[in-house]
């Protein structure tokens, strides 16, 4: 294993011993969650536009099954190795458990840049990875969506592909589709829509003047985008957004739709992928992503990647207020400096956890054969952020923790008691 690939998924597991300690639930149940239930490493070979073979590593990772089907995205990143995909898989496992659907984690992906390939190359690349995880994956065992250099367009190859294979329409096998082939309205935005949600919780308990709230948000995708758009229509004020190669600062606030649209309209593929930067913008001071983390603002939205607050840069951080639309990007040690410093961490788990509780209704509707209104997902959505936000921040205070070890703790307890149920050796011990 490489450092990347054993401390991410070691400091993942440092949160499921926190929240042991408060959760009361059997050990076994911690045993039973040390490990994930199934890794899958496969091989994906692709033909390139100038006709030479490439074979790509591809990983899907069905970490905990007991809450129902395994559920998470799959990545396109020239970092996902197996230790990345495990934690992210250890994640999903949580997050579904912090939201109450019924669900466990998966995740996978493959280890390469997708910048570098043609749309025909993304198209046989996708179609390739999902012909060989296809008899780990299915609508009752485990259901892949869009993450980081995924999206709707790529979900759309995928289940066409798991059709051919199937033999018959699957649409519950893959979430985040295109509309037009069983995608559920409101997914797009889900993500970005529930942490907006969970900040709206915490504009209320905190009495803000969103006007005088400056936000800063690193990573400029799907996550961040949208969280940026709900916010400054509400009068935020959006003074930094950055993207891989860089970021932009304006004290006075940045007029979001603007940045949006200049992000997207550079796309070399429509709703594949970037190649434009929000670097580019006019008007603008220039700010490393580095630089963007440590800047004098009231809430700071890591939404990019995972590791970007360590110890190493936590004591630094300005915002009093963090709120996680990124998957881990707060080390354990890190965490623990931010803690130090009295700052309120939204974690993850909570935070992004918009984006798979519309996957789930996108997989009810599929199997139901239903199509949702627009109101009737936001009004869903916004109930189940709601109530699972308020449920943490009171467990928060009634165990004196932080947020992070508060939702751990809320999600072990959901997993124990499935775990339980399910039979352990409680189960045999216990006197009635
Ligand atoms: P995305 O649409 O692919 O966007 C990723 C964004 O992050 C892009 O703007 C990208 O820049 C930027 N970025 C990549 N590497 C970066 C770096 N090292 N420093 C700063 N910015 C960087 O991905 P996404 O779906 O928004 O996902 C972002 C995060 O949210 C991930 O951690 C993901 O796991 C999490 N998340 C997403 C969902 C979802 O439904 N999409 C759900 C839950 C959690 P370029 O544009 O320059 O490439």
């Amino acid at each position: 294993m490489t450092d990347h690939q054993s401390d991410i998924f070691a400091d993942a597991l440092q949160r499921l011993e926190s929240a042991a300690v408060h959760a009361a639930v059997d050990p076994e149940t911690i045993t039973r969650l040390r490990q994930p239930e199934q890794v899958i490493q496969v091989a994906v070979p692709v033909r390139m536009d100038d006709g030479s073979l490439k074979v790509f590593s591809g990983y899907r990772v069905r970490y905990n099954s007991t809450r129902g089907p395994t559920k998470g995205g799959l990545r396109y990143h020239p970092q996902v190795d197996m230790g990345e995909v495990k934690a992210l898989a250890f994640w999903m496992t949580f997050k579904c458990a912090v939201v109450g659907i019924p669900y466990g984690g998966g995740k996978g992906g493959v280890s390469v840049n997708p910048k570098e390939l043609s749309r025909m190359e993304l198209e046989r690349l996708s179609r390739s990875f999902i012909a060989r995880i296809a008899p780990f994956i299915g609508p009752d065992t485990d259901i892949p969506a869009p993450d980081v250099y995924t999206n709707a367009t790529i979900m759309g190859w995928m289940a066409d592909e798991y059709a051919k294979i199937a033999g018959k329409q699957q649409p519950g096998v893959i979430t985040g589709k295109p509309l037009a082939l069983g995608g559920s309205l409101g997914r797009d935005d889900a993500t970005g829509r529930g942490a907006y949600y969970c900040i709206k919780q915490l504009e209320r308990l905190k009495r803000w003047d969103p006007s005088r709230i400056r936000v800063a948000v690193q990573g400029w995708g799907n996550a961040g985008q949208h969280v940026a758009r709900l916010l400054h229509a509400d009068g935020y004020r959006i003074v930094a957004a950055s993207d891989s190669r860089g970021g932009i600062y304006k004290p006075e606030g940045f007029d979001v739709p603007s940045l949006i649209h200049f992000k997207n309209e550079t796309r070399q593929l429509k709703g594949v992928y970037c190649k434009g930067s929000v670097c580019e913008l006019i008007d603008h001071q220039p700010v490393t992503n580095e630089e963007l983390l440590e800047l004098d603002v009231d809430l700071l939205l890591p939404s990019a990647v995972e590791n970007v607050i360590t110890e190493e840069n936590a004591a630094r951080i300005k915002a009093p207020f963090i709120v996680e639309l990124a998957n881990g990007p707060v080390t354990s040690a890190g965490d623990a400096i931010l803690q130090q410093q009295g700052k309120l961490v939204v974690p993850d788990i909570l935070a992004n956890a918009g984006g798979v509780t519309v996957s789930y209704f996108e997989w009810v509707q599929n199997r139901a054969g239903l199509s949702w209104e627009l109101e009737e997902v936001h009004s869903r959505l916004q109930t189940i952020m709601t109530r699972e936000f308020g449920a943490i921040y009171q467990l928060m205070e009634e165990i004196g923790t932080d947020m992070r070890t508060a939702a751990y703790t809320h999600a072990l307890r959901r997993l124990g008691d499935a775990i339980q149920a399910s039979g352990t050796m409680g189960w045999f011990t216990d006197s009635e």
